[in-house]
């Protein structure tokens, strides 16, 4: 009774006095009362498996003990210094990261969001070119302050206002649902079932969206340019894949222009894709600046840029870079923390076995169900999309996607959603999930899309 009650009550101070925005994604909103590493505990009692992570942000478990630890030891000790003083969390964490980053990617800027250092790259892009221009993939999220809502490109984002000065976007490499692709464009074990044309070794896909990033350049923006962000895959959008070898020619033409190349892994980095630490990585491209937050503090708030001296010195000439939070000492013990669990709990390992697996075995429910148009994604990142028929490929309607993604949630799982129709099913957990735990989520789709075809079929 008193549970009830104390629900009403938030439903009701949530109406009054929060963002009219901050909608939740149930029928009815799910109020979280604890976590323990893959698992979220309502206030009623009911325990969900978390396979969205808070927005692909928790990455070595909800309340890690080790995390947690560490936590609490900094809470005692230091919270706050602000970047006027020096803290040795603040250097341990730096001489960690930067470790884990190559040559000559080894200075760090930190933040407190993601949207704040997609920000602070944009500063430092056109710093640095001297230039304006820059540009971004249609359906990108790189954030939404004033400044990144000019990258992001999300319908639901825009608004009728000017904004986005000198940000132009080009078309998405989308292998399922742009104008090209096929059965072996995109590095992820799982392929499109569209059919390419061309022979196994080739890709035409890439060639034909190459040009249309050069048409971009050489039609809608300055002869030279400040830079070009990309997520190595695309989150908001639906976990979307470019064709292999694209991001290469297209940083090639970027810096032929005088730009200089993002990568934003505020969701790719931190070894959730398995194969590599960060998602550029899986491109073989290097950067010439990384953002990164979300995964980085596992769910505590801190983010960072990281890039060379010379692109550094071309911002500190420029301007005096303050931030009050950024670098603050709890944040940066959590990172350590964060950094530790990684390696000793070999998760991007687990990312690489446990997800590879999961993978192949949500392509079998896209060979079982008409309308599960494409399984994709790489190691802990997975993209279930969810279409008509597949033939068509029209997104499934809304009204029955939201009716699966209750079904899964009444069946004890939580999954994200994605793409501009909301069309796609991601599924990011924490990266200490396991092959049991997989096989669950597996059977709860599977069940719920029965339930979903016997509905259709009345
Ligand atoms: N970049 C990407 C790729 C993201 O997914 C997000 C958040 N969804 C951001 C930037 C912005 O991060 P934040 O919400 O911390 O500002």
């Amino acid at each position: 009774r008193y549970q009830s009650l104390a629900y009403n009550r938030v439903l009701e101070i949530h109406k009054q006095h929060l963002s009219p925005m901050a909608t939740a994604y149930f029928q009815k909103p799910l109020l979280l009362h604890q976590g323990h590493m893959e698992w979220l505990y309502d206030s009623e009692g009911n325990r969900y498996l978390d396979f969205f992570s808070g927005i692909v942000t928790v990455s070595v478990g909800h309340c890690h003990p080790k995390v947690n630890a560490v936590a609490q030891k900094q809470l005692g000790r230091l919270w706050h210094t602000s970047t006027l003083f020096f803290h040795p969390p603040m250097h341990e964490y730096a001489e960690k990261l930067s470790a884990l980053l190559p040559e000559p990617l080894k200075v760090i800027f930190l933040t407190n969001s993601g949207s704040e250092a997609n920000d602070l790259a944009m500063l430092m892009a056109r710093a640095h070119s001297n230039n304006l221009d820059i540009i971004s993939f249609r359906g990108a999220y790189h954030g939404c302050s004033p400044y990144t809502l000019g990258l992001t490109n999300v319908g639901t984002f825009k608004m009728e206002l000017p904004g986005g000065l000198g940000c132009q976007s080009t078309m998405c490499p989308d292998v399922f649902r742009g104008p090209w692709g096929g059965s072996h464009c995109r590095d992820s074990p799982v392929q499109t079932i569209r059919k390419c044309s061309c022979a196994p070794d080739c890709c035409q896909a890439k060639d034909k969206y190459i040009e249309q990033f050069e048409d971009t350049l050489n039609t809608s923006v300055a002869k030279s340019l400040a830079g070009f962000f990309a997520e190595p895959i695309q989150g908001v959008n639906g976990v979307v894949q470019y064709p292999k070898g694209f991001l290469k020619e297209a940083f090639k033409l970027v810096r032929e222009r005088g730009g200089v190349c993002i990568a934003d892994e505020v969701q790719t980095g931190f070894g959730r894709l398995g194969s590599h630490f960060w998602g550029f990585q899986t491109h073989d491209v290097l950067p010439d600046i990384v953002t990164m937050a979300k995964g980085m503090g596992n769910g505590f708030p801190m983010a960072a840029v990281v890039t060379t001296p010379e692109i550094a010195k071309s911002l500190a000439k420029r301007l005096l870079h303050f931030n009050t939070f950024g670098g603050n000492p709890m944040a940066c013990a959590i990172g350590s923390a964060v950094l530790e669990v990684i390696k000793e709990e070999n998760l991007q390992e687990n990312s690489q076995e446990v997800g590879t697996y999961m993978l192949l075995k949500f392509a079998k429910l896209r060979d079982e169900f008409e309308i599960v148009g494409d399984v994709r994604g790489k190691g802990l990142m997975i993209g279930m999309e969810m279409v008509q028929d597949k033939v068509s490929r029209k997104p499934l309607p809304r009204e029955e996607l939201n009716q699966i993604h209750e079904d899964c949630k009444r069946l004890g799982l939580l999954v994200g959603r994605g793409g501009i129709f909301s069309q796609t099913f991601r599924i990011a957990p924490p990266m200490c999930i396991t092959k049991p735990e997989v096989d669950f989520a597996v059977e709860v789709f599977r069940s719920a899309l029965i339930q979903h075809m016997e509905r259709r079929a009345k």
